[in-house]
């Protein structure tokens, strides 16, 4: 699983077994990789995968990744540049090959593991998943995984040409509103925390941008239910501690309004490396079965 750090576990029967590694070993987290290369990165995770697995036979390894990811290559990571055309799969495919057999490999978005971490240990395996991911940017993740770009975070929630603070550079994005970057950009004098604070305060200036940020949320969700069905919707990632759910669940009832489309549910989640590792795992192993 890679996003602030790259977290590396073994899963058994749907659960972490042993310890989570986390590399780069000495803790320096994003800034570190930020400096290594991405050859280097690839063997670090092969070294943490075959720690973690402690000499046992590997059924399958699954990677989340943030970015767009298609056929196991990294066309986008913004968060990590130097990774973008890697093929991660091929590189881990090559370094588990022995003459004895193969180890399938899945690289995945980071957001559809952990749709797929909370389906499995939320008790949701059979049912349709739906996650939001707010930090820096918005990831969007689904389970069960399909292929395609799925870049929720950017769906177009304003028609205002001046909504333009989304780190692809795009008009009008949901990312734009809601990322923690964008916030940054909106308000030059105030982090992001401040800006919630001075909200529940009463100060009107962050109090109506609260009120706009969650209707960002209730309207790229909208657009999701439009395009794909109502179902169960997962808030997740550092801002989703700022989620005030009534409120999200009234601006949504606004904007979908289409009587078979209702019925959504949407819920804050704190994710967690293990879940998402979890998520990641489960995924290879299903795509190796062809489920
Ligand atoms: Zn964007």
């Amino acid at each position: 699983m890679v996003s602030e750090h790259i977290a590396v576990g073994l899963v058994e029967d749907h659960e972490i077994s042993g310890a989570i590694r986390i590399y780069p070993e000495d803790g320096s987290g994003i800034e570190g990789l930020l400096g290594t290369p991405a050859e280097n990165i690839l063997q670090g995770v092969v070294e943490q995968i075959r720690i973690v697995a402690a000499g046992k036979p590997i059924v399958a390894i699954g990677i989340g990744v943030p970015g767009v990811v298609r056929d196991g290559i990294i066309e986008e990571s913004p968060n990590l540049p130097q990774v973008k055309g890697l093929n991660l799969e091929m590189g881990l495919f090559q370094a588990f090959h022995t003459p004895e057999g193969d180890v399938p490999v899945l690289v995945l978005n980071n957001a559809d593991s952990l749709a797929a971490g909370i389906a499995v240990t939320q008790g949701y395996m059979d049912k349709f998943v739906r996650v939001w991911t707010l930090g820096r940017g918005v990831g969007y993740g689904r389970y069960p995984r399909r292929d395609g770009i799925w870049e929720g975070g950017h769906t177009v929630v304003s028609l205002d040409p001046k909504e333009r603070f989304c780190q692809c550079g795009g008009v009008g994005h949901m990312e734009g509103i809601v990322g923690n970057r964008a916030m940054r950009m909106r308000f030059l004098d105030l982090e992001p925390e401040e800006v919630f604070e001075n909200a529940l305060a009463g100060d009107a200036r962050c109090r109506d941008f609260v009120r706009y940020w969650h209707r960002a949320i209730a309207a790229a969700t909208a657009t999701a239910i439009h395009m794909d069905g109502p179902g169960r919707f997962f808030i997740s990632g550092s801002n989703s501690k700022h989620v005030d759910p009534n409120l999200l669940a009234l601006l949504l009832s606004e904007m979908v309004k289409i009587g078979p489309l209702g019925g959504s549910k949407m819920e804050v989640m704190p994710a967690s490396d293990a879940m998402a590792i979890i998520g990641a795992a489960v995924s290879a192993e299903m795509s190796a079965l062809g489920v």
